[in-house]
């Protein structure tokens, strides 16, 4: 008897996320999240394969691509059903077909397989219960983007096991902090991206960003945020929407469409009235002239892409990057190989001959909970709590996280285990 987890992605790394759970009295086992990482030449990655009639069921912790981009493989051969939240299914839906538009030459399902698992789809809302095969799944708010969900199994022999996906504990503007599900937990597989780190306090982070604004405002200049399309867009524009109600703002990019979905599901945001405000004083870019019109006067201009790979925020960087008063403010994470990483570290971006005058910086406003926040889950559990799995990390940050663990609760095992290796509970 006993339960056994299995990692299939994201051991050791960030990306194509996977967890297979099986109880020892049941043949077939749980599938939590499944999703692609991006090799150097942005190539798709996919995890660990489990072979599909051994899979009960799957859950997926929220929409992102490494949670959920390898999913609809599952439905070539066979029609697993899978839970999520309906703002989950929604937005995936966007970001799946997008990246099949992209990278459909590496990717052996098609959009058939997508809408397959679309039909199969379970939605469940937070604080709701299913049982897949004698695993029970319930859900709550996991505080990282909307609909994004910690998932508590319990499995047929009475184990149970909390896997938090991507999560935050702190209240930002569009989403509530993470809330930990009532009850009893022997098992947390947790993520560790900011496991060895601490964010600065998120109020400072934007009093700073919201004086930043307002300075290159009155200073004659137009400020550029390339942001992500799901969370950090909507996030950053509910911010300035509800700090400076008399600045222009403009909505350009893939965060249009996704705002949309934000609105239809605003029963899943913080404050559902502030997000609704903000879209409807926001310019949403239309076409080419409401482009070029968006920085004929000074204004603030959010999108995509975050890390500025692509879309209209190249654009707009390159008429403004040349004007001193002018700002670009990057929010979000910059991978080692991203423009945004480069701009950031060297001023430029060699590639595209771009050179910046204007005003550069980057704030964190992560979505993900640093050292402190991520600590405080496994000590919500410490009276039950015996086993912690450590995933979505690199190597640096889930060895400090474990360190921080272990510390505070020196009885509970805590493993950090690579892609294939497989833990007992
Ligand atoms: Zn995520
Ligand atoms: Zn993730």
């Amino acid at each position: 008897m006993g339960i056994e987890v299995r990692v299939l992605g994201g051991g050791g790394e960030v990306g194509r996320t996977g967890v297979f759970l099986r109880d020892s009295s049941r043949s077939k086992g749980l599938l939590l999240d499944y999703g692609v990482g991006f090799d150097d030449y942005g190539r798709p990655m996919f995890p660990e394969h489990v072979k599909p009639s051994d899979v009960a069921g799957i859950v997926i912790s929220h929409a992102h691509l490494d949670h959920i981009g390898a999913a609809p493989l599952f439905y070539i051969s066979t029609k697993p059903r899978v839970v999520m939240t309906k703002p989950t299914l929604e937005v995936s839906s966007i970001l799946i077909r997008d990246m099949l538009k992209i990278s459909s030459y590496y990717i052996d399902y098609t959009e058939e397989e997508l809408n397959e698992m679309i039909n199969s789809a379970i939605v469940l809302d937070y604080g709701g219960e299913v049982d897949l095969d004698g695993y029970n799944i319930a859900i709550s708010n996991a505080g990282h983007i909307i609909g994004s969900a910690l998932t508590y199994i319990n499995t047929p022999s009475g184990e149970r096991v909390l896997f938090t996906g991507d999560l935050n504990t702190v209240n930002t503007y569009t989403i509530s902090a993470a809330e930990p599900w009532p009850g009893e937990v022997d098992a947390i597989v947790i993520e560790s991206t900011y496991g060895g780190v601490e964010h600065p306090e998120r109020h400072r982070v934007e009093k700073r960003l919201v004086e930043v604004v307002e300075a290159t405002i009155d200073g004659g200049g137009v400020v550029l945020i390339p942001a992500f399309s799901v969370g950090r867009s909507q996030e950053v524009l509910t911010m300035i929407a509800s700090e400076m109600p008399y600045v222009d703002i403009y909505l350009d990019g893939m965060p249009r469409e996704i705002s949309r979905i934000y609105l239809r599901n605003s029963k899943y945001l913080r404050n559902p009235d502030l997000f609704r405000k903000a879209l409807e004083v926001a310019h949403v870019v239309r076409d080419w002239n409401d482009r070029r019109r968006a920085f004929r006067k000074p204004s603030v201009i959010i999108s995509s892409a975050g890390m500025l790979k692509g879309g209209p925020a190249l654009y707009y960087l390159k008429k403004l990057a040349d004007e001193p008063r002018n700002a670009v403010i990057l929010v979000s994470y910059q991978s080692k190989d991203s423009p945004g990483h480069e701009i950031l570290e060297a001023g430029s971006i060699a590639d595209l001959g771009i050179s910046v005058k204007a005003k550069l910086m980057w704030f964190d406003l992560s979505s993900h909970a640093g050292r402190r926040g991520l600590l405080n889950m496994a000590l919500h559990y410490r009276e039950s709590l015996r086993t912690v799995i450590l995933v979505h990390g690199d190597n640096e940050s889930r060895d400090k996280l474990a360190k921080s663990i272990t510390e505070a609760l020196p009885g509970v095992k805590v493993y950090a285990p690579m892609n294939g290796e497989c833990i007992l509970l």
